[in-house]
């Protein structure tokens, strides 16, 4: 039986601001889109932090026995340099300022973006869609909300008319915002603006003659709105309503505001049944701004090359120190509270490794599946990770405690807890056994130092140093094979 019959897992609706139980749309199957990044500057630490807890999410509801198609864009057109439909494409402009095309912008970060999320430890999503490789769903859904009259062009762009769509609907559902007031409060449009109200949001902007990422379209050469490109997709791959969307909180209004209005004026339906934002992350207390030097990025964080670390973290310390804080909380970032989670990190690996050693016995005096009911309780309550890491932390005590046979455990329990600890460490949260790299590393350099060493004694036909130096690894499981390309080996 798969494990989601069993598990009432609860989320935190930023909709409905309530923990709601979790019911998808089809059974078994789970829909979930998540806004990617707009790929004009390195990975930023922030987005990391979302994009690593909806992984965490993605994990969990593989693990529940889900089929899960998560969606997850790139925002390569569209993104304005501020949220008012003003200002320069992002992409544009810094493929103006380093004089190359705005598709090597597009490239060279999206392959940041990939790298950094490969070293953390990511899973891919199930389809990474891009904004220019959907202008002319785009278009279409910009013709469908003109023909449903809550979109009107002004000389070559198209706006969605908030005034008109909040006649009947509530536009400002999802960030609480007032839309009467700010309306009423906002000083009449000084001509400058081709919009009917302040509130209004492009669908589709007319390029001016130096925008160069531009597509033809009925109403000018142009290109499309930063909010429509998530409504497009997210319905084109995962239908008219689907289960979860989640973004940074940074990202209720304008935007995920705008896209519940989009699609609404098409399908007629709420097109997603549970919305969850992510808090922020701040670094030393204080606000990440590259101005003010209060600034890292991921990779950094790996090599230690910047002069906030005190030295270099490995991902999967990173990933536990994140997975202690709880998404909707924010995230402190500082070198000192890495490496209190590295100790932390460590003690859950070592025992972890230790958990070989203990001896199976008649009887439990460990209470195993009320501590594995309480691990999915904390995962089923709005994705817990802190309290999950605080039951794994129980789990090390009773292994340590095993170990040193203070305790006693039956054989299917030592089983149910070994599939326990590797299941939420590994799959869930995504961790790696550093040490276990390490050591392998290590393992490495030891057999190419041994294959040296013979390879010395048959060039000074030392055929009896050669041969034991191969039969005794041969006993430790090391099989030596030699080539035309010098020796290899392979362990068992
Ligand atoms: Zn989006």
């Amino acid at each position: 039986m798969e494990l989601y019959k069993e598990n009432e897992l609860k989320i935190y609706n930023s909709l409905t601001k309530t923990k709601e139980v979790f019911t998808p749309v089809n059974e078994g199957y789970v829909g979930m889109y998540v806004c990617g990044p707009t790929v004009y500057s390195n990975a930023h630490l922030g987005n990391i932090r979302t994009f690593m807890f909806f992984d965490v999410v993605f994990r969990y509801l593989l693990h529940l026995g889900y089929k899960v198609r998560y969606v997850r864009n790139i925002t390569d057109a569209g993104h304005l340099e501020n949220d008012a439909d003003e200002g320069e494409d992002r992409i544009a402009k810094k493929a103006r300022l380093e004089q190359i095309e705005p598709m090597e912008v597009v490239q060279r970060y999206t392959v940041d973006f990939h790298n950094v999320l490969s070293k953390y430890n990511f899973l891919p999503p199930s389809i990474e869609p891009t904004a220019t490789g959907h202008i002319v769903e785009q278009i279409e859904m910009i013709k469908e909300i003109i023909e449903k009259g809550f979109a009107y062009e002004v000389n070559g762009s198209v706006y969605f008319d908030v005034v008109a769509y909040n006649k009947d609907n509530n536009y400002g559902i999802l960030s609480g915002r007032n839309i009467e007031d700010a309306i009423h409060n906002t000083r009449t449009l000084d001509g400058q603006s081709d919009k009917k109200n302040p509130q209004d949001f492009a669908l589709w902007k007319k390029a001016d003659d130096r925008h160069i990422m531009r597509w033809p379209s009925p109403w000018s050469d142009g290109f499309p709105g930063w909010h429509l490109e998530c409504s497009v997709m997210s319905t084109k791959y995962l239908g008219e309503k689907f289960d979860i969307h989640g973004g940074g909180m940074d990202l209720k209004f304008p935007h995920h505001e705008c896209e519940i209005a989009q699609s609404k004026c098409c399908s007629g339906k709420d097109p997603v049944n549970y919305w969850m934002h992510t808090n922020m992350l701040l670094l030393n207390s204080q606000k990440m701004a590259k101005s003010t030097g209060n600034f890292i990025l991921p990779n950094e964080i790996l090599t230690g090359e910047n002069k906030i670390l005190s030295k270099a973290f490995s991902a999967s310390v990173v990933r536990f120190f994140i997975m202690q804080a709880n998404y909707r909380s924010i995230l402190d970032f500082s070198s000192d509270a890495l490496e209190a989670s590295e100790k932390g990190y460590n003690k859950l690996m070592e025992a972890i490794s230790s958990m070989e050693q203990i001896v199976s016995s008649g009887s439990s005096s460990v209470d195993i599946s009320g501590w594995r009911a309480k691990c999915y309780d904390a995962m089923n309550d709005d994705f817990n990770t802190p309290i999950l890491v605080a039951h794994l932390f129980d789990g090390v005590k009773m292994i340590n405690q095993l170990k040193d046979k203070k305790e006693t455990i039956t054989k299917e329990d030592l089983t149910i807890l070994k599939d326990t600890m590797n299941a939420f460490v590994y799959d869930v949260l995504g961790l790696l056994n550093d040490a276990k790299e390490e050591s392998s590393a290590k393992i490495d350099g030891v057999v190419e130092l041994l294959i040296k060493l013979r390879k010395d004694a048959r060039e000074n036909k030392d055929w009896a140093l050669s041969d034991q130096i191969r039969d005794e690894l041969a006993e430790l499981g090391v099989q030596l094979k030699d080539g035309r390309e010098g020796t290899t080996y392979t362990i068992n």
